[in-house]
């Protein structure tokens, strides 16, 4: 081992040159150490107030429960605009938005790099998907594509805004305004699309799904949330879930309801209310610690950013990347990616893998229907992005330089390690 490279690990000071052996990966000391990084959901004892308020109130479901109503009023608050239903999960959101449109049309456009639980509830409303590739820089649906194919039978676009981007797709949004095909957005990581996002406006949408998973912004277990002005969506959500007691406390048993139980889960509330009220700060931590690591990562080379640098209103649920190969001396495809993720994760940077296939291949209604080679930037983006996963306070700038120095670290080494 490099004693003076090991003795001071943590500074990847100038005129230093790592060679392969200074890398965690072969024996060499991490550059991040063990017990530096706070995992999300950075659970605090102000977590176990909110609670115990739900202990001391003697009651643990009822969708009209006062913490839930608080919470949703809060939250429609915070975002303006909305009104707010807290229901069980941001796939419960996604599926409630869906089953409200789906006498419109029998197909829902959305794109091909996608999370499962947004999909998932197209073929649960008995609608169809019509996946779309995405475009390179954030991974959202191909705007113009997605224009060019509105055609009769289209009864939504779902819209999935993936790791705190946000999917503004203007020409997409008027052309689906002028064919009257309803805009359903998945911000299900991306909290601060609930807001105005767009000089100063709010995006165009007919209904905003959200989670509160413990993974996500609210990080409150298990919760989600319909955003719309659409006030009989709002009432659609009893009429899709199961109302044994109304939003005003008398017990009734909806004689249309579809009887699932998509009722937000109070504990989760809790939570959440407390999250919410503390939004900003946390939206406002990712966002610096987000600056410092681009900051210091942006000029090396064969790395791109999966999100837009100048987007100040960017959630940063996460902190994708994507590597391009070739720059590096490697051969198209995977194996560049694969070999720095297995470097940063040594070194303790907390990055990962996101999903390795199209959307449609994880799912039982749409497997083997769909050809990866159909969506050439999904299978570049699946091939080459990773994303490091702990951006949000309390880890702060310091931590985030702690990155920086693995990325460097890393960087020096690949030529020894590609030759
Ligand atoms: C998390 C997530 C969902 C599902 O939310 P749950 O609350 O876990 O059901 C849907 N879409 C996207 C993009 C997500 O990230």
């Amino acid at each position: 081992m490099n004693k003076q490279v090991s003795s001071k690990p943590l500074n990847a000071a100038k005129g230093v040159t790592h060679n392969v052996a200074s890398l965690a990966l072969f024996g060499g000391t991490p550059a991040v150490p063990p017990g530096r990084v706070t995992p999300w959901p950075a659970a605090t004892k102000k977590h176990l107030t909110a609670l115990a308020a739900v202990v001391e109130s003697g009651r643990y479901h009822r969708v009209n429960h006062y913490i839930v109503a608080n919470l949703e009023e809060r939250l429609a608050r915070w975002a303006g605009n909305w009104a707010v239903r807290a229901v069980g999960s941001g796939t419960a959101a996604v599926h409630i938005a869906l089953d409200y449109y789906k006498h419109r049309g029998s197909r829902v456009l959305t794109s091909a790099l996608n999370w499962p639980g947004a999909v998932g509830p197209i073929s649960i409303s008995g609608l169809e998907p019509t996946f779309v590739d995405v475009e390179l820089n954030l991974a959202g649906i191909e705007p113009y594509t997605a224009s060019e194919m509105l055609e009769p039978g289209v009864a939504a676009v779902l819209t999935t805004h993936l790791f705190g981007n946000n999917i503004l797709a203007p020409n997409l949004r008027v052309a689906a305004r002028a064919k009257d095909v309803p805009l359903i957005d998945d911000v299900c990581q991306s909290i601060a699309a609930t807001t105005p996002i767009v000089d100063g406006a709010y995006i165009d949408s007919d209904v905003l799904a959200l989670s509160g998973n413990g993974a996500k912004h609210l990080g409150a277990g298990e919760l989600g949330f319909v955003l719309t002005k659409d006030m009989s969506l709002i009432e659609h959500v009893d009429q899709v879930s199961l109302a044994s007691s109304s939003r005003e406390g008398a017990r009734i048993f909806s004689p249309n309801s579809q009887g699932y139980n998509y009722r937000p889960n109070v504990f989760s509330s809790a939570v959440a209310d407390y999250r919410v009220e503390h939004l900003d700060r946390q939206l406002q931590g990712r966002r610096t610690n987000a600056a410092t690591l681009w900051q210091g990562i942006r000029h090396l080379p064969g790395l791109l950013p999966l999100f837009d640098p100048s987007d100040k209103h960017n959630s940063v649920l996460s902190f994708p990347l994507r590597i391009v190969p070739e720059e590096l001396g490697f051969p198209p495809g995977p194996a560049a990616r694969d070999l720095i993720l297995k470097l940063l994760q040594a070194e303790g940077v907390p990055v990962w893998l996101w999903l390795t296939k199209p959307v449609f291949e994880y799912l039982p209604s749409t497997r083997g229907k769909w050809s990866k080679g159909d969506f050439p930037n999904t299978m570049m983006l699946l091939d080459t992005m990773f994303y490091v996963s702990e951006i949000a306070p309390p880890n702060d700038v310091n931590v985030m330089k702690l990155y920086v120095n693995a990325f460097h670290k890393i960087w020096e080494a690949l030529p020894n390690l590609t030759s």
